[in-house]
């Protein structure tokens, strides 16, 4: 714990990767455990973590990246962390992201920008950009993210880092501040796959507190590691779409040999075909908006944060909270959400991107015909300045081309970490993508390849 609150003082003035640092606690709660010394019930026994401002931490300030909840601190953990600290993981401080989870960069946070540690002129990736920083810093040895369409292996990429989204229904969202609630899951992000497969260990499993968490069995995806050496008897689908147009060179290139290896490890890769991605990110758009504006609705100045000072009556109150904490990308996605929701416009634009939505989870059955594995890039490009696509939300959005379907489908995925780009010299994500609940054969894959 010590060493990682030097690293974050030696780091944090450039990487801004952080909004709350625990360091007085952290520090009470660690001495308490090296003086009843060393416990090997608990997995994670002293290790310093790490957690995305979405996720509720009890007593720890919670803003979700906005003003409208500063000065929130929850008096409850989501699950997710109350499973780290059951398993003696102690949680030093609190990620930097874009406001509620909106955006690929972390320029939308309310409070700061984050850096990327490989390039403090370039973007960390988003919205968990401020886990993705720190793993990437050195300060800490495991952060947990979220992601909605692309937000833990975004920023994974750019950073250089493991990250992983579990199957929708994995990790319980209790406590996660909601975002796009048929999207949104919990997920760790690493410096190795093995790391990932810990922490996966720890916050998995089913809530009663969360309807939509699955009673699935789980693996000791850390053990499981161990039987495969190889990638022999494996085959690999690579979708043309994931593989052509838009990819920048250096990523391409730092994939593609990544595959190589993948057959030179014995896995067989086969061409596989989606009808609907190009329907994709429309579709997400459409969908993770509806949503927003319907969570969104309860930060109405009453309950939590930020309360105006200058309301007249109780709809100007409502009008006048939301109005000054709400940040611009969010007060969009908003508007839009409300929008495609409306009476009248609902059946062209929400019922549409629904019955996309469906198109688009036979193409994945039918993809997984034939392969176990799919693998893609994660994102375009490396990571890009800061700045270079603030002014234009629709380029922006583009960036989420490979990361969105899969939160539509509910499936996981991750990205490791296959090198540099010659071009940029910023590290280049590979993505693996499975079907729902096959993260263990994802992992083992992606450990042998790391
Ligand atoms: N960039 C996407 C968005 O802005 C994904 C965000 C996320 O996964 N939370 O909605």
């Amino acid at each position: 714990v010590k060493a990682c609150l030097s690293r974050i003082e030696e780091t944090e003035p450039e990487t801004k990767a952080l909004l709350a640092v625990n360091a007085d606690e952290a520090l009470k709660l660690a001495e308490e455990m090296d003086s009843n010394g060393p416990d090997a019930s608990k997995p994670l026994w002293g290790v310093p973590v790490v957690i995305k401002d979405a996720l509720a931490t009890k007593g720890i300030p919670t803003t979700c990246g906005s003003k409208i909840l500063q000065g929130f601190t929850p008096f409850y953990d989501a699950t997710a962390v109350a499973k780290l600290k059951e398993a003696g993981a102690i949680i030093i401080a609190k990620a930097n992201m874009d406001e509620f989870a909106m955006g690929s960069t972390t320029e939308n946070s309310a409070y700061k920008t984050t850096t990327n540690p490989w390039d403090s002129s370039r973007v960390p990736g988003g919205s968990s950009g401020g886990s993705g920083a720190t793993i990437a810093s050195g300060q800490c040895f495991a952060a947990l993210g979220t992601d909605t369409g692309g937000s833990i292996r975004l920023p994974a990429s750019f950073c250089g880092c493991v990250g992983v989204k579990p199957t929708y229904g994995r990790v319980s969202r209790y406590g996660l501040i909601a975002y796009g609630s048929s999207l949104d899951q919990i997920g760790p992000m690493t410096r190795t796959v093995e790391d990932s497969a810990r922490i996966l260990n720890v916050i998995g499993g089913h809530d009663n507190r969360d309807s939509t968490s699955v009673d699935c069995e789980m693996p000791d995806f850390v053990a499981s590691l161990a039987e495969r050496t190889d990638l022999t008897g494996l085959t690999i689908g690579l979708p043309e779409e994931y593989w052509g147009e838009g990819l920048s060179e250096e990523v391409s290139e730092a994939c593609r040999a990544a595959i190589t290896k993948a057959e030179e490890l014995g896995a067989k890769t086969v061409p596989v075909k989606f009808s609907m991605t190009d329907y994709a990110i429309a579709t997400y758009y459409i969908i993770a908006m509806a949503e927003a504006s319907s969570n969104l609705s309860r930060f109405d100045g009453i309950r939590y944060g930020h309360r105006s000072k200058d309301a007249k009556e109780l709809i100007d109150l409502y009008t006048k909270s939301r109005t000054e904490a709400f940040g611009d990308e969010v007060q969009r996605r908003i508007i839009i959400g409300t929008y495609v929701l409306s009476a009248g416009y609902y059946d062209a634009y929400y019922r549409k991107a629904a019955q996309i939505r469906r198109l688009l989870r036979e193409d994945f059955r039918k993809a997984f015909e034939s392969c176990d594995l799919i693998a893609g890039p994660a994102c375009p490009t490396t990571a890009f300045p800061v700045g270079e696509l603030t002014a234009d939300p629709l380029q922006m959005y583009l960036m989420d081309i490979f990361t969105i379907s899969l939160n539509l489908v509910g499936m996981p995925g991750m990205s490791l970490p296959v090198g540099i780009g010659k071009d940029t010299n910023m590290p280049v994500g590979l993505q693996l993508m499975a079907p729902a609940f096959e993260e263990k054969i994802m992992l083992q894959a992606a450990n042998v390849l790391e």
